[in-house]
């Protein structure tokens, strides 16, 4: 797994790595009715190595931006205590890792599964530029975050409610969504908002949201076909926004799932 991370992190470019390496979220205040020690978090970084998902306006894989991302996220949740936060890197094939992916987070038992992607588009919107003297495909038709869920998930109201939960930090952050997912534009993508305010849709289809047994979303964190967003989300700045808002969300989440017992209760359970 160690060489897995080496080899994908060899791939990342420089300017994805260089200075968000160096620099840690701002602390969170704790929540006090948050037991950080019993909870656990799972990153699912979305896509593998082999099957790299989506390609951004100037070229990268979507792979490398959610690996980054990911990172990112998983620092930010352990330094604001969750100690137990897990990672979830997978290989292969696309089918082969999404249920790799689902038996690691079933096994591990988390209390939330957080996919990280980043978006494209339809085939119909993509146009050609040249950058780097090379002919790139991109789009700066949609730009902004969108988050999923699943009817079919076991804890769809939990889902939902962390889905709200994030959307309402994201934007208090100053991060707006995407609604064209309404679109009838979107044709076969086209999505229902089942939240207008935190830009949650409901896609129930998605592997990693109906066969996890724990609430679970997925986050499309930006569109990296749009060639000024691709900028955005490469930025430290951006990126850092992005993990204080799931760090406050996981903390939000935690105090009302998993809250903290007070030692006299925790006494008088045994
Ligand atoms: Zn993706």
């Amino acid at each position: 797994m160690k060489r897995l991370w080496a080899a994908a992190l060899l791939l990342v470019p420089a300017f994805l790595c260089a200075p968000a390496l160096a620099q840690t979220p701002s602390p969170a205040k704790p929540n006090a009715a948050c037991d950080y020690a019993r909870f656990r978090p799972i990153i699912d970084v979305g896509h593998t190595l082999e099957d790299s998902g989506a390609t951004s306006a100037r070229g990268v894989a979507e792979y490398d931006f959610n690996l980054r991302l990911s990172l990112m996220i998983e620092r930010g949740l352990r330094e604001g205590g969750f100690s137990k936060t897990r990672l979830l890197i997978t290989d292969g094939s696309a089918l082969q890792s999404l249920m790799k992916r689902v038996a690691a987070a079933n096994k591990a038992g988390g209390d939330i599964f957080l996919s990280i992607h980043h978006d494209s588009v339809p085939e119909k919107f993509i146009e050609k530029w040249i950058f780097n003297v090379a002919e790139h495909r991109y789009s700066d038709r949609f730009r902004g975050h969108s988050m999923f869920v699943s009817r079919d998930n076991p804890q769809l109201s939990a889902s939902i409610q962390f889905g709200k939960l994030l959307g309402k930090e994201l934007k208090d952050r100053g991060l707006q969504y995407t609604p064209h997912y309404t679109d009838k534009i979107m044709g076969a993508r086209m999505r229902e908002l089942i939240d207008k305010d935190a830009g949650l849709y409901r896609f129930d289809q998605l592997v990693v949201l109906r066969m996890t047994t724990m609430p679970a979303l997925l986050l499309e964190a930006g569109s990296i076909i749009h060639r000024d967003e691709e900028l955005l989300m490469a930025s430290t700045e951006q990126q850092e926004k992005i993990v204080s808002a799931v760090l406050s969300a996981v903390e939000s989440f935690c105090a009302v799932r998993t809250p903290k017992v007070s030692t006299r209760a925790a006494g008088n359970r045994k």
